[in-house]
């Protein structure tokens, strides 16, 4: 048992106490806004609530339409939206817990063509350009600020969080770079810093104590003309003396091309640019950004980096995650592992977020936990993550399952995710599976192949297949020469590839496997590596804390990657991630080929066609990454003998197979068994 007393020790924040360290961080999930009325919304931040955690930001609410995120955008400027807001902070109350609104203003990351900024310029992820607000408008916009704030303590939250970093409006005005004002908001430092100050003063005002008051600041910022660290101190003093209670920190702006929360990131690798601002500053700080772990947080506290942590993915991942650090259980927490996958990546697409580890995230209620009716044996075959999410959840509510694996270890695909630069966090995925599947008594029969007479000699009531996937292998002459080898072998280590590969395919293994193929593993968990790469001065001395990027530090192997189809390649990549690895790729001269149609592979190396013009490129070994096909057999055998198993995950369905799906299938289908 693993006892972390920092994070477990109360703390006082303006009038309020806090039970622990631990804070639920702002994020959108689009429940808010997709999901009416706000039940969904509510039972997802009571469960967090029940699970201990010390206090819950909620997603950031516009005060007024000009700065809601997108058209129909959270917005919280009206006594009529008291009722929605309500139902959620009576849910956190209920459940224990503690709630803050945060005030997020989009400034010219707005996407409506109403949008407004400091000063004209169009950012270059919206394709609105801004108004520039007149001097009257910028006051008014610090009213919209209070009476928000005044909303929210109607509608019952504990304080609010005036959102100052990620590039938004506050962190707009703060910046050199999107503050060219000749009135009091611009100019100098102290003028720039105007507008959050005003913002801060008012609201402590209207509201007194003891409502808590949050500001987010950025403690770097990641952009040209960005603050410098000393400026950064400076301006967290004077949101002390204006009347904040806690200090939150962000990091990089939402154009910034530097990764700030990605898996590539390493864990708590910004904790210089928050010490800056703890160390400035005698209210409470919170640290941000890939924390995803207690001890991770527990270090930040001990260590002196800051007061408290703030983590928004870990609690979609698990939401007794203080629970279970106040247990001395962390080991059955269930970890984020930062891909972004079920969260970012469907907000930024227009779904509500989820979570890949955890696919109850967001739908408490349909996914409700409760024991079945009556226990059954249940057979498992294929220990991958379907196979492992079915058992242990179908374990919880009572049946007694029995799991198959080939191997002699579980795991399946993620054994080999894990062996890629970036995807470290995989191992976390792992544990928990493993410590789950040991507490609720799985019996594993590892290195076991289980045939139709296995399973039809005992006496189960319930067959489940997830046997999962084999690697297609593309059929072209050649593709059996000894230069053709599979991503797996690549991958496990059993075939070490030459100087010059090719890849074909393009799917997120093929560049799951570029990126293996260049040897940069160390970036994604040594900071200075990463900070060196990606050109960040974390001590912050130059504007945004931005210094020259080092040119590709791995082998010098040349790479080069195909596809048939005529698109650029990467163009399905995960929308929060895909641009980190296109970047590195880039970095590193990886040659990148579309449309290409495969002609052999001989002595020679790989003969391929693209617009009529057939070429050879002489390379040392051509990796195979054209995607899967299902591993049906065995459900096939069953159904010929009248049985009718289950089927998820990859042997249900291969293309487009990855564990998000199989991990949400599997769960779906557990809590109906
Ligand atoms: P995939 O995404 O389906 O990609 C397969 C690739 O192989 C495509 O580029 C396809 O492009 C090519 N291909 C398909 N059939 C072929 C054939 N007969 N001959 C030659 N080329 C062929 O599969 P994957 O890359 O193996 O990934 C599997 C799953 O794991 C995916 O769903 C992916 O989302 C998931 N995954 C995700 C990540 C992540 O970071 N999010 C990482 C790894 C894997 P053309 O048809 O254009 O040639
Ligand atoms: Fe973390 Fe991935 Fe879950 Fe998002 S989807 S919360 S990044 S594990």
């Amino acid at each position: 048992m693993e006892t972390l007393q920092n994070v477990l020790t109360p703390l006082t924040v303006g009038a309020t106490v806090l039970p622990n360290r631990m804070v639920m961080g702002a994020m959108h999930t689009r429940l808010e806004t997709l999901d009416r009325p706000h039940e969904r919304l509510a039972a997802f931040y009571a469960a967090r609530a029940a699970g201990e955690i010390g206090l819950i930001l909620s997603g950031g609410f516009s005060p007024n339409p000009e700065g809601v995120m997108e058209e129909g955008g959270p917005l919280f400027n009206g006594r009529s939206q008291l009722d929605e807001h309500r139902v959620v902070t009576r849910a956190v109350h209920d459940a224990g817990g503690k709630i803050v609104l945060q005030i997020l203003h989009a400034g010219r990351y707005a996407k409506v063509p109403e949008c407004v900024a400091p000063s004209p310029g169009k950012a270059r992820i919206n394709s609105f350009a801004p108004h520039a607000l007149s001097t009257e408008e910028v006051w008014r916009t610090i009213g919209d600020f209070v009476e928000t704030a005044a909303l929210a303590m109607e509608a019952g939250y504990d304080g609010v969080e005036i959102m100052g970093s990620e590039g938004y409006l506050v962190n707009e005005f703060t910046a050199e770079r999107t503050n060219q004002r000749t009135d009091e908001f611009g100019g100098s430092f102290d003028a720039r810093i105007r507008f959050p100050l005003e913002i801060v003063r008012a609201v402590r005002e209207r509201l007194g104590r003891p409502p808590m008051l949050i500001y987010r600041i950025s403690s770097i910022d990641l952009v040209e003309g960005g603050m410098i660290g000393l400026d950064v101190a400076a301006f967290a003093r004077q949101i002390e003396a204006a009347g904040a209670d806690l200090i939150n920190t962000g990091v990089g702006w939402h154009e910034s091309a530097v990764p700030t929360i990605a898996a590539t990131v390493p864990r708590a690798v910004w904790r210089d640019a928050i010490r800056n601002v703890r160390q400035a500053v005698s209210i409470p700080v919170m640290a941000s950004n890939r924390i995803n772990t207690p001890q991770v947080a527990e270090d930040l506290i001990a260590s002196g980096v800051a007061d408290l942590v703030s983590m928004a993915r870990p609690l979609l991942a698990d939401p007794e995650f203080a629970k279970k650090t106040r247990l001395g259980i962390v080991d059955e927490i269930n970890t984020c592992i930062a891909c972004n996958q079920a969260c970012l990546d469907r907000i930024f697409t227009e779904r509500t977020a989820t979570c890949l580890v955890n696919p109850r995230a967001g739908r408490e209620i349909e996914f409700p936990i409760g024991i079945a009716a009556a226990s059954r044996r249940i057979a498992v075959v294929g220990g991958g993550p379907a196979g492992m999410a079915f058992a242990i959840n179908a374990s919880e509510r009572g049946h007694r399952v029995t799991l198959f694996e080939a191997e002699h270890q579980v795991g399946g695909q993620l054994n080999l995710a894990k062996a890629v630069p970036g995807k470290a966090e995989f191992h976390e995925m792992l544990r928990y599976f493993r410590v789950r599947l040991d507490k609720l008594g799985v019996t594993l029969r590892l290195g076991e192949l289980a045939t139709v007479e296995t399973l039809t000699g005992e006496d189960f009531d319930e067959i489940v297949i997830a046997t999962g996937v084999r690697p297609r292998v593309p059929d072209f002459p050649g593709i059996d020469h000894p230069k053709a080898v599979s991503y797996i072998d690549v991958l496990t280590g059993k075939v070490v590839v030459g100087q010059r590969v090719a890849i074909i395919g393009a799917g997120g293994i093929g560049f799951d496997v570029a990126e293996f193929l260049l040897g940069d593993a160390q970036e994604s968990l040594d900071a200075q590596a990463f900070f060196r790469s990606w050109g960040v001065d974390v001590a912050n001395a130059v504007p945004g804390g931005l210094a020259t990027a080092a040119g590709h530090a791995g082998t010098k192997r040349s790479v080069h990657m195909f596809q048939r189809k005529a698109e650029p390649l990467g163009k399905r990549l995960g929308k929060s991630t895909g641009w980190i690895l296109k970047a590195k790729l880039r970095k590193a001269n990886i040659a990148m080929t579309a449309g290409a149609s495969y002609d052999a592979i001989d002595d020679e190396g790989l003969h391929y066609t693209v617009d009529g013009k057939a070429h050879v490129l002489p390379v040392d070994h051509v990796v195979l990454c054209a995607g899967q096909d299902s591993n049906r057999d065995l459900y096939e055998h069953l159904r010929a003998k009248g049985l009718e198993p289950r089927v998820i995950g990859g042997a249900d369905v291969a293309s487009e197979l990855d564990a998000l799906r199989a991990i949400d299938q599997a769960t779906r289908l557990a809590v109906t068994v």
